[in-house]
């Protein structure tokens, strides 16, 4: 049956569910990238920089949770394979191979600052076409906020 909550849609609703598969795709890198480094950090404040990092990995999953949500909602299908993640990503992965927490902390906080470029693009795109994308988009955005701004407080704490 048609669905009137995709007609709605003002833009091009394929070319929408490509940008939120892109979108998908950094967050679960940024996922992995968050669940890992909390793993394996090593240093000052060790603890509280792997809480942090923990509670960051659990918020890039919802995010990853409502992209998903939303690409199937508007008949897509989302991004199956993980090394389509690789292929769609806009910010791409930072192996924490320096396991220490300087940088560690300032791998995150680029990978933030990418996210909030990403999600502040998306929302100008979403504007106008599809006022439901846009709000989630927004939602997201005020997260990656709050996560540059924890980053960056913790490393000024540190230094
Ligand atoms: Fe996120
Ligand atoms: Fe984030
Ligand atoms: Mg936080």
């Amino acid at each position: 049956m048609e669905r009137k909550g995709i007609k709605i849609v003002k833009g091009n609703v394929e070319e929408i569910i490509e940008k939120l598969n892109k979108a998908l795709s950094d967050e679960w890198l940024a996922y992995y990238q968050y669940w890992i480094g909390a793993k394996v950090v090593k240093g000052k404040f060790r603890e509280e920089v792997a809480n942090e990092l923990s509670q960051h990995a659990g918020e890039e999953l919802k995010h990853a949770e409502m992209l998903v949500d939303r690409i199937i909602q508007l008949g897509g299908t989302p991004v199956l394979k993980p090394e389509d993640w690789y292929k769609l990503t806009n910010c791409g992965y930072d192996a924490p191979t320096d396991p220490d927490v300087i940088p560690i902390l300032k791998q995150n906080i680029k990978g933030e600052q990418c996210a909030i470029e990403v999600y502040q693009g998306l929302s100008e795109y979403l504007k106008d076409k599809d006022p439901i994308s846009y709000y989630m988009v927004l939602e997201i955005l005020k997260d990656e906020i709050e996560h540059e701004d924890d980053l960056i407080n913790i490393l000024e704490d540190i230094s």
